[in-house]
């Protein structure tokens, strides 16, 4: 029997998004996350080019965690032949079923849209996939426990594989993977989390591997190193809000409808609680995020709010769910804060909020967390004056703000000292998950730092281990 392992990068490298990576051994393969291309379309393009294998050669799946670019190719994984088992933690699976669904809904109703406005090439516009692919994808979960680094007991065992689920901090379920193959441990650190998040209890401490393939997404920044105490966070977070309610303004903050928009109510809750801020009122305008925030409130073990202050929010804060709902806040006379949904300002309700309060000089919008490049989000975080929003051009007067140290995502310093806690340096590291300069200085960073062998896979590239 030979004893050949490869590892082959076929997204997430060179860019943040599509985090793919296929592990072949002995004619098997495995693949660990299963996510879409986002941001510039000749990104989003790669979603319809052929599966550079065949989908139904592939036995199983490993998932970090639930977000989309993650997690969101499952759906045309399946349509195409796979029909193994997905094996993710239990608030993962949740996750999943609200955000798989609602991806297969947009593409959906964007194919809808096009053909009824004939805008597509293609005659007719198909969606990628559709809600009943994404059904049949959910079908073939199955939830796996996390691991404790005493026990070394792997979550899920299938012959010559074994993984093991560690909590990394980064959102709910979220997980970095030891994967054990012929011999070989593999540690996958899916997206990390960072030591002092608001609600995610810190990530659990790195196990031993042989080879690592690490996120860069703060690859090259840092958070502001003022903010990295709970206290700043939140005397800056008041600032903004009490500057903009004192010139008549409103807040909108775009916000991921998974994670950052659970950490933002906590935070802005928090802070009317504290009488830090004026009791104003405070709406998640966001169908997914009122959905994962019901999900959190399920699963409190996993992290730091406790069941009553996690059963608050829904008591301190106003849920709009339907359209109407949504609607009426156009008709609001007074300072309020909303948070919506998406939180690059790519789509979703937060799109009308931008286009009724972008014009005025008395309001906020606040973004919290990265910005890949191309969306609406970094353009107007680099300070652009005029924003394309429904096929129109609108002058951008309110006050843009980035609090990018509410994060889910560590940088290179939290991630270096992570990885310094590993029991000795792996034979080498696959620094994937950023945009090129991010990914290089991180590449840098552990040559130099940790004195570790790394580098930058390109897309398509195959390694043997
Ligand atoms: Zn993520």
């Amino acid at each position: 029997m030979t004893d050949q392992v490869s590892l082959r990068f076929l997204g997430a490298a060179g860019t943040v998004t599509g985090s793919r990576y296929l592990l072949e051994f002995n004619g098997r393969r495995v693949l660990v996350d299963c996510g879409l291309f986002q941001g510039y379309k000749h990104l989003r393009q790669r979603n319809w080019q052929p599966f550079p294998v065949d989908p139904s050669s592939i036995e199983a799946v490993f998932l970090t965690h639930a977000h989309l670019d993650h997690s969101g190719y499952l759906p045309r994984l399946v349509q195409n032949g796979f029909h193994g088992p997905i094996y993710c933690t239990q608030a993962t699976h949740d996750l999943c079923k609200i955000l798989l669904l609602d991806a297969a809904k947009l593409q959906e109703e964007e194919a809808f849209y096009r053909n009824k406005h004939r805008y597509s090439k293609h005659d007719p516009a198909l969606p990628l996939y559709t809600q009943e692919d994404a059904k049949k994808a959910l079908e073939l979960f199955e939830v796996v426990g996390f691991s404790n680094p005493d026990d070394q007991k792997p979550g899920i065992s299938r012959g010559e594989v074994s993984v093991s689920f560690y909590p990394n901090g980064h959102i709910l379920g979220s997980a970095f993977l030891d994967v054990i193959l012929a011999g070989r441990h593999i540690l996958f650190s899916g997206d990390m989390g960072r030591g002092n998040d608001l609600i995610m209890p810190a990530p659990e401490l790195p196990v031993y591997c042989d080879y690592l393939v690490v996120e860069s997404t703060y690859g090259n920044r840092l958070h502001d190193p003022r903010l990295y105490k709970e206290q700043d966070i939140w005397d800056k977070t008041a600032k903004i809000i009490n500057e903009t309610v004192s010139s008549g303004g409103s807040v909108l903050i775009p916000t991921f409808a998974v994670g950052r928009a659970q950490a933002m109510l906590y935070l802005i809750t928090e802070l009317r609680n504290k009488k830090m801020i004026p009791y104003l009122p405070i709406f998640l305008d966001s169908p997914m995020a009122i959905s994962v925030t019901e999900v959190m409130q399920r699963h409190h073990r996993y992290h730091r709010l406790n069941k009553d202050r996690c059963q608050q929010l829904s008591r301190d804060v106003t849920f709009t769910r339907t359209v109407e709902e949504s609607m009426a806040l156009n008709s609001l006379h007074m300072p309020a804060i909303i948070l919506s949904a998406s939180g690059m300002a790519t789509g979703g309700r937060v799109l009308h909020h931008l286009n009724r309060m972008l014009g005025d000089h008395r309001n906020t919008v606040m973004f919290a967390g990265y910005q890949a490049p191309g969306t609406r989000g970094a353009r107007l975080v680099a300070g652009e004056k005029k924003i394309k929003l429904f096929n129109n051009y609108l002058d951008v007067r309110a006050r843009i703000e980035a609090l990018d140290f509410l994060s889910a995502h560590a940088d290179y310093r939290e991630l270096l000292s992570w990885l310094q806690q590993m029991p000795t340096a792996p034979k080498r590291c696959f620094v994937t998950h950023g945009e090129e300069a991010a990914s290089d200085q991180f590449r840098i960073a552990l040559n130099e730092e940790l004195n570790w062998s790394a580098c930058v896979p390109d897309m398509g590239d195959v390694v043997k281990l």
